[in-house]
């Protein structure tokens, strides 16, 4: 069978014609030469219509996807129209786009790929180089972004992700209700400038519209859903709660084992800190015994575990009435605590008491595992992304491997 007849048979366009086939054994490559059909018209890349021609370039190689580990070139000459509106221009031709050396299906091709593998190994296993995958997965997440439907969103969940070094920080928006769970936006840094560029986006219409929104405690987010979600119930998430709570414990652990170690005392809150930390029935059997061995002691850091583990009793509330009579003791004792890491956390959790009954309010519909389990998403891909040095990159990366987007048709399936 002719290679042209199998191109004729996936990847045809009307308006030209495949002339013939030629192997390079020595370069492992197939060259493909590609001509307008006699008699068809170029048409204009400013605007799509046809028009005269009036020249013709230099011949362009496009890449298109290698078969049995050759790689497939397809050579054409491209011709300049002649366009009333336009004036002289190259003509625009349906198997790529602009100055892109690589076809539109083999953008598609790569870029499926690079969503399963990491664009590393995509760009070894198709003998192409990691800055063409990358071109490759952008035009599919640009086409994506410019053709997806953002309404109608009921529940979003705000978070934070840390990348790069130090302490910067990007903010990613989910969508979370059943049925549409997907990434709707990617910012810089989570400061109210940058998180307001999401509301721009989405508009005042769609805003209004939210139902419920899952956040952390971070002020600026606080402060714009309310700004912004005028009809929504804001949760706070659960996840974060726990974490904040958990980091307040590990503080007193922390800051009484270093006491203890400086006054000579004996030093059992040493390898303790994971006993405190986990839930009891996550414990292992080496870490339970240990746990044991410290409640035994009278110290700061066994008081705060036991208020810690007391306020789980929280989360399995169903009436928010209750949940906040619990809410209200629970922070009263630990007030009277003396352990200000904890009281400190109190402090924050009366500031969001109303935030925090929200999650009842809301039937506990919007739990935090849904977005837990998009952000571990998000750092694997950020991880596999190795080599992603800069935000646009990143951007680019998550919206490609969590955004759900839509992406252009071909005629055929490639894969
Ligand atoms: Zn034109």
């Amino acid at each position: 069978m002719l290679l042209t007849r199998l191109l004729n048979a996936c990847h045809r366009f009307p308006g030209f014609v495949y002339e013939g086939a030629r192997l390079d054994e020595a370069a492992k490559t197939i060259e493909v030469q590609l001509r307008p059909r006699r008699g068809s018209k170029p048409c204009c890349s400013g605007c799509g219509q046809c028009a005269s021609s009036y020249d013709q370039l230099p011949e362009r190689r496009f890449e298109f996807i290698p078969i049995w580990g050759f790689a497939v070139l397809l050579r054409y000459r491209m011709r300049r129209v002649r366009c009333e509106a336009c004036g002289v221009k190259v003509e625009q031709v349906p198997w790529a786009m602009g100055k892109h050396t690589l076809t539109r299906a083999y953008m598609l091709y790569l870029a499926h790929w690079a969503r399963k593998l990491s664009w590393q190994e995509t760009a070894r296993s198709f003998h192409t180089s990691w800055e063409k995958v990358c071109q490759a997965v952008e035009y599919v997440v640009q086409w994506g972004l410019e053709h997806r439907q953002l309404g109608p969103i009921r529940a979003v969940g705000v978070d934070e992700i840390q990348y790069g070094r130090g302490h910067t920080y990007l903010t990613l928006v989910y969508q979370i209700e059943s049925g549409c769970v997907r990434l709707l936006w990617v910012g810089k840094d989570r400061t109210i400038e940058s998180f307001e560029k999401f509301f721009t986006m989405i508009g005042k219409e769609l805003a209004e519209k939210i139902e419920f929104v899952c956040s952390d405690m971070w002020k600026p987010y606080l402060k714009l859903i309310a700004k912004h979600c005028t009809h929504a119930l804001n949760i706070l998430d659960r996840f974060h709660v726990v974490a904040k709570m958990n980091l307040a414990l590990d503080d007193v652990r922390a800051a009484e084992a270093r006491r203890m170690v400086q006054d000579g005392y004996e030093p059992v809150l040493k390898k303790s800190r994971w006993c405190l930390l986990k839930r009891p029935e996550n414990l292992t059997d080496n870490q339970r015994v240990k746990l044991r061995d410290v409640l035994r002691y009278n110290l700061a850091s066994v008081r705060a575990y036991l208020l810690k583990e007391a306020f789980q009793d929280f989360w399995n509330y169903d009436s928010p009435t209750w949940a906040g009579k619990f809410l209200d003791q629970w922070t009263s004792q630990v007030m009277r605590s003396r352990i200000e890491p904890m009281k400190k956390f109190a402090r924050t959790i009366r500031i969001h008491r109303e935030l925090l009954l929200n999650y009842f309010r809301a039937r506990k519909a919007f739990s935090s595992g849904v977005i837990e389990g998009l952000n571990n998403k998000a750092k694997v891909t950020m991880r596999k992304a190795y080599g992603f040095r800069t935000f646009s990159m990143i951007e680019i990366a998550l919206y490609h491997a969590l955004g759900k987007l839509p992406e252009p048709k071909l005629a055929h399936d490639f894969y």
